[in-house]
């Protein structure tokens, strides 16, 4: 019963009989050197597997995305993790795809991000800290660029020119001012944002300012979960942008010839890891790339992968539409050729009466009486949000699903209006109780996205590759946004043209970063916002991944930790060895 279960009792229930990593072989028909055990979950072999699944077809590619979620997220996760159990019950071979939770917001205030109740992926403890290890191969490979960086600043800085032609090397004459690169750990340390290295004498480094960003905002993560294998992980490593000289040339990796070691060191990351529904379909965790500059959401190579492997492949992109589906379709799908066949639009009754004006919810504090009690007024007003989200959905081509995430205090006339005015927008709508009947209560909503497979895919891109960037920040403003237009700063707008006059750009996705709690740049304004216009107030270049990002408000790569942290509570019970409080 899930509403007096916590998701990790539910979890350890349902890991008793968590399938070992040989089972998952028989299970899934692989091939015993297909899965590298690591303790009682395993990674699967990627390039083994993609190799010999190369001639079978694609499975259905379906998509879950979000209307505009409320600070809590309206259950992208548990929803994912709710349909591929329900399609599981419908006999289906199904798995997933979902992206590895970062250690910072599981010890500060977000928990773990598994899904709930009994849509929810396990084994948790594993899943909360550290997974696999991609992370800690992701940072050592971030932060060996840094060493190479500032030993090189060092050596030119104590040699000549004839002691560095010595050793092989020519002058980077880098500019210690323009040093784009920080240092990464996988916690959210404020202190750490801003830093001074390299105190000490003539052997202690090069003394300049520095900076820690959190693991996930590296620009690694952003190229793992792009990369289409291992070859263009390999080449996207080597044209990362470290710093600039002191003409203002770029300052790679490759320059600083650390690109290989990179790769190795993260070598493993490129075979997903597989979990386990608490029904005990596959799910495939790989990457966990920040939303804002990066896609937010898993991996290329996991939906490659899913898709051979399974008949239906769920994926789930992060965030509202406008954010995650829009990064799904123009971005994720551009890049790796693959095309959905269906969108679930997530919605629930509370983010709705949000939109309507309901107050403010806020994370750690009891939820207001409107969110718990019928009211149909708000809920009404709300409703356009949801409109906004299936018509931006519909101009990728595809006719979404939009499933009502119950939860057990939304009452029968609320979740029948939501439905009407679903339908009558021509989507459809499933009711699913998931997190409290876990595949059982989703059978609505599987029948529902069986029956959209079948839809014909007209898909097509929001713009061309072709299109200049303000142009193609413009179509997303309107079209995805609702915006009546986009406002440049100079510095960004100077930065846009010397971008669009270069070639050596013209192929560089367009990452917008914006916040995801509205449709515009301000995350208080609710609903569907009219007669605004969208400011870019700089445009960011991460040459590795091949990212401009048009940013639209603040962001920081490195977030603090709060008064209340999620680690106060964290603790191993040292009977059993089990691990307590994680949530
Ligand atoms: P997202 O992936 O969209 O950020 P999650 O799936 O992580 O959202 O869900 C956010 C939180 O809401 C989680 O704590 C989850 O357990 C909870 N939740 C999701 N759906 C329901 C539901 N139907 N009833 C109760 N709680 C839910
Ligand atoms: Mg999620």
């Amino acid at each position: 019963d899930a509403t007096k279960l916590k998701d990790f009792e539910i979890a350890e229930l349902a890991e008793k009989n968590m399938p070992t990593p040989a089972e998952w072989v028989e299970k899934l028909g692989l091939e015993k050197d297909e899965v590298i055990p690591y303790g009682r979950i395993c990674k699967l072999d990627f390039m083994k597997i993609i190799e010999r699944l190369k001639d079978r077809p694609n499975g259905k590619f379906i998509e879950v995305t979000a209307i505009t979620p409320t600070p809590l997220g309206e259950g992208k996760t548990t929803t994912t993790m709710g349909l591929v159990e329900g399609l599981g019950k419908r006999g289906m071979n199904v798995g997933a795809a979902i992206r590895q939770p970062s250690g910072g917001p599981t010890m500060n205030i977000k928990g773990t991000a598994a899904g709930g109740g009994n849509a929810l992926a396990i084994p948790m403890t594993e899943f909360s800290l550290g997974l696999t290890g991609d992370l800690n191969d992701i940072m050592n490979a971030h932060n060996l660029a840094m060493v190479a960086l500032t030993a090189r600043m060092q050596h030119e800085r104590n040699y000549d020119d004839a002691e560095l032609a010595k050793r092989n090397l020519r002058r980077l004459d880098i500019d210690p001012t323009r040093v784009e690169m920080g240092w990464v750990i996988d916690f959210c340390a404020q202190a750490l944002r801003n830093i001074i290295i390299g105190i000490g004498g003539r052997m202690d480094g090069y003394m300049m300012q520095s900076k820690f960003g959190i693991a996930v905002s590296s620009e690694l993560m952003a190229i793992l979960a792009v990369a289409t294998d291992l070859k263009d992980l390999r080449e996207r490593l080597g044209r990362i942008i470290v710093a600039y000289d002191k003409k203002g040339n770029p300052v790679t990796t490759s320059d600083l010839e650390v690109a290989g070691a990179m790769c190795a060191w993260m070598r493993n990351t490129i075979n997903p890891t597989l979990m386990s529904t608490v029904e005990y379909q596959p799910v495939l965790v790989h990457a966990g790339p920040f939303a804002n500059i990066a896609i937010g959401q898993s991996s290329i190579i996991a939906d490659r992968i899913g898709l051979k492997m399974f008949d239906y492949h769920v994926t789930e992109s992060g965030f509202g539409a406008d954010i995650g589906f829009e990064k799904f379709w123009n971005v994720k799908c551009r890049l790796s050729g693959l095309v959905p066949n269906v969108s679930v639009v997530t919605a629930t009754i509370r983010a709705l009466k949000m939109h309507g004006g309901g107050p403010k919810v806020v994370p750690g504090r009891p939820l207001p009486d409107e969110y718990t009690r019928e009211n149909l007024e708000l809920l009404e007003k709300g409703i356009p949000n949801l409109l906004h989200h299936i018509a931006t959905v519909r101009k990728a081509g595809i006719n979404p699903v939009v499933c009502i995430n119950s939860f057990y205090t939304d009452t029968k006339e609320e979740i029948a209006m939501v439905k009407r005015y679903a339908e009558q927008a021509g989507a459809r709508c499933a009711v699913s109780q998931h997190w409290l009947k876990g595949g059982e209560g989703a059978l609505e909503l599987a029948d529902a996205v069986i029956d959209a497979c079948n839809d014909s895919v007209d898909f097509k891109f929001l713009y061309p590759l072709e299109m200049p960037l303000r142009q193609r920040v413009e179509i997303i403003a309107k079209e995805v946004y609702g915006a009546d237009g986009v406002s440049w700063t100079p510095e960004a707008e100077a930065k846009a043209k010397r971008f669009e006059s270069d070639p050596a750009y013209a192929d560089f996705a367009t990452m917008m970063v914006k916040t995801h709690l509205s449709l515009t740049h301000d995350p208080n304004l609710k609903g569907v916002p009219k007669g605004w216009i969208l400011p870019v107030r700089d445009v960011l270049v991460y040459a590795g991944a091949k990212f401009l990002c048009p940013m639209t408000g603040t962001i920081s790569l490195m977030p603090g930790t709060s008064s209340d942290p999620a680690y106060r509570r964290v603790d191993v019970d040292v009977e059993t060895g089990k691990v307590l409080g994680l949530f």
